[in-house]
């Protein structure tokens, strides 16, 4: 019945309590040291500890929090998805081939984008941009000649031309219509151009995604066109005489889909709309499912928000028997399919490694005297007999007595019937209570709610150096569990149940929903602190969207990072370093100037010497000390 043996913890003990083979995919594990490590090349056998990878940054003098990229991740996702598509596709004797490209929103980095290509042009693997600076960047990687570049998301004249720059460079571009007026801004813009890129037609289908997103899907979605304006669309691309540019169908009905069902209901319809708009004399190659695979970040394998029901190769199955059936049963050629697949290709590959810097410990049990004495209030005499009765058989009713007792003690004190000793003596004698109903319900696996309650309000916080805003924004916003494991000491039992605050100034910079075997959990396992040791936690699956949708709360500002690449002889090697921002590079993005800031504390400083308040070497210490600060990095040193 114990959660955990303390005597024979093992490494499988830490594998099953922090789910790790379930939310991993493979890629990360525990190793016989009790450290976490990346596995990125799996034909190496060789297993990288995140523990070396750390002691090299040390030597470097690269500080925490940073973000740990593992380029070889990314390449081998963009690998399995192309390489699935490809089987799957032959084994299903489809007759079209596979077309798929990365959303950079999803990850912008260079170096990622610049990897993901890299892999990708053995796959004619392409990109897909949301904005203007998106396809900017896009059009400067060297995508292959055959790949796609696929421009999504509202668009105004400057963002199609740029389509047109790209095809006179020799890139397959797309412009997708998101809504029906942008077909006449692009006719304007081909009419003075001369020329036409491929034409995509996004669509709003009836099936919604489920999960947090799934306003992106339905008729009431603010992208996509109903199947009327769709036919209105061909009708004025017919006058145009520019249907036979049509070439791709595309929908996307939102992010982390949790349930194949509803990826099943999606693909459905949307074929049987495009077999429809094929029979309407639409030139349509493409069928572009966008993205919306999901991980299972939780690792419970389940329909909830935080996971998945189904593995990447259910989705890939879905997504080309469902297309070939209804293609089939309709007589329609087979067209080739492009997914927008973007989460779960970037997700894995990189990590936040933050340290605990120190720790809030909750009122610990104390030893108060617990014999009656008789000018004692009735409510601390109540306490007092409910302390001495306290046992496992009766914990519930101790509590709820005690809780009220407690209520009841600060009315008393509120009306003046109660003084302050008594009142602070009551509440201790509650908090004890509290502690030991705790501590003898701590194996347990399951208690009633509200000692739960009690052991997430007891809980000690561990604080963490790092920003919940700038490094796992969907945490805050969206309370997306992310997989958090101790970097290290996995092979002793943790006995801590704690959770963990940032060191933004702001209540809500804390993590207090994590995963367990069983289910969500508001606290996290994890060991004592040790002294003079860093302990080391890591925020795993943060490669998509966490990194670019961190913001500035307390001008914290980005990450230090390493980037690592496996390697046959030394296991890995550190192939970048981009060091985080400092104070000055967040300030100038406030409009600051770090220069004058200097220059104004320089001259404060000299006013108080003059004036005779402090010594000259006093203010040419401090103007240093503020100069050399500014140009350091954010985060606790
Ligand atoms: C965001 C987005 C994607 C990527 O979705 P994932 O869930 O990350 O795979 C693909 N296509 C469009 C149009 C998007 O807006």
């Amino acid at each position: 019945m114990n959660t955990v043996n303390q005597d024979r913890w093992s490494i499988q003990d830490a594998l099953f309590q922090y789910q790790v083979k379930n939310w991993s995919d493979g890629y990360f594990s525990i190793n016989e040291k009790g450290n976490i490590c990346a596995s990125a090349q799996k034909s190496f056998n060789e297993h990288i500890d995140l523990s070396d990878i750390i002691d090299e940054m040390k030597k470097r003098s690269i500080g925490f929090p940073c973000v740990i990229r593992f380029h070889d991740i990314l390449r081998s996702q963009v690998k399995k998805l192309n390489e699935l598509f490809s089987s799957t596709i032959t084994q299903a004797n489809f007759n079209g081939k596979y077309w798929g490209v990365y959303p950079i929103k999803v990850n912008q980095l260079r170096e990622v984008v610049d990897e993901i290509v890299d892999i990708g042009s053995d796959y004619h693997y392409g990109l897909e941009a949301g904005s203007k600076a998106e396809l900017m960047a896009a059009l400067t990687f060297n995508t292959t000649n055959e790949s796609l570049t696929i421009l999504n998301g509202y668009k105004d004249k400057e963002y199609m031309k740029l389509s047109i720059l790209g095809k006179k460079m020799g890139k397959n571009t797309v412009v997708v219509i998101e809504k029906l007026s942008e077909i006449y801004t692009l006719i304007e813009v081909v009419n003075q151009e001369q020329d036409c890129p491929m034409i995509g037609v996004r669509v709003k289908l009836s099936s919604k995604s489920g999960g947090k997103w799934a306003k992106s899907s339905g008729e009431k979605a603010k992208f996509g066109l109903t199947t009327s304006e769709v036919l209105e669309l061909i009708d004025i691309l017919n006058e145009k005489d520019l249907l036979h540019k049509l070439n791709l169908f595309h929908f996307h009905v939102g992010s982390q889909i949790p349930d194949i069902r509803s990826i099943k209901e999606c693909i459905n319809e949307g074929a049987r709309i495009f077999c429809e708009l094929k029979k309407l004399g639409a030139a349509l190659t493409f069928f572009d499912v966008g993205g919306g695979v999901g991980l299972n970040y939780d690792g419970s394998r389940s329909n909830c928000n935080s996971s998945t029901n189904y593995t990447l190769e259910d989705y890939v199955a879905d997504v080309v028997y469902i297309l070939k059936d209804i293609c089939d049963s309709t007589k329609t050629e087979h067209p080739h399919i492009v997914t927008e697949t973007g989460r779960a290709i970037s997700a894995y590959h990189s990590c936040v490694v933050t340290n605990v810097f120190g720790s809030i410990k909750n009122t610990k049990l104390q030893n108060i005297d617990t014999s009656i004495k008789p000018h004692e209030h009735r409510l601390v005499k109540f306490l007092k007999e409910l302390a001495t009765e306290l046992n496992h058989s009766n914990y519930q009713d101790i509590y709820n007595d005690a809780s009220l007792a407690k209520e009841d003690a600060l009315s008393a004190f509120k009306l003046g019937v109660m003084d302050l000793k008594q009142k602070s003596l009551c509440e201790r004698l509650f908090w004890n209570i509290c502690s030991k109903i705790i501590n003898m319900t701590k194996n347990e696996k399951f208690v009633p709610s509200q000692i739960n309650k009690l052991r997430f309000e007891h809980a000690d916080k561990y604080l963490c150096n790092f920003s919940v805003f700038q490094s796992t924004p969907d945490s805050w916003a969206i309370s997306q569990i992310l997989p958090i494991v101790p970097i290290r000491r996995l092979n002793e039992p943790p006995t801590n149940h704690v959770t963990l605050a940032d060191i933004t100034c702001d209540s809500d910079g804390a993590i207090s929903n994590f995963l367990s075997p069983r289910g969500h959990k508001s606290t996290l396992l994890a060991h004592e602190l040790n002294p003079n040791e860093d302990y080391l936690i890591g925020i795993f699956l943060t490669g998509a969207y966490q990194d670019i949708m961190g913001d500035m709360h307390n001008l914290f500002g980005r990450l230090n990072e390493v980037h690592v690449f496996s390697d046959k002889e030394d296991g890995f090697y550190i192939e970048e370093i981009i060091k985080g921002q400092t104070s000055a590079d967040v300030l100038k993005i406030m409009q600051y100037n770090p220069q004058n800031m200097c220059d104004k504390i320089k001259k404060s400083l000299d006013k108080k010497v003059k004036t005779g308040d402090i010594k000259p070497k006093t203010a040419v210490a401090f103007t240093d000390f503020y100069e050399e600060i500014i140009h350091k990095y954010t985060y606790l040193n």
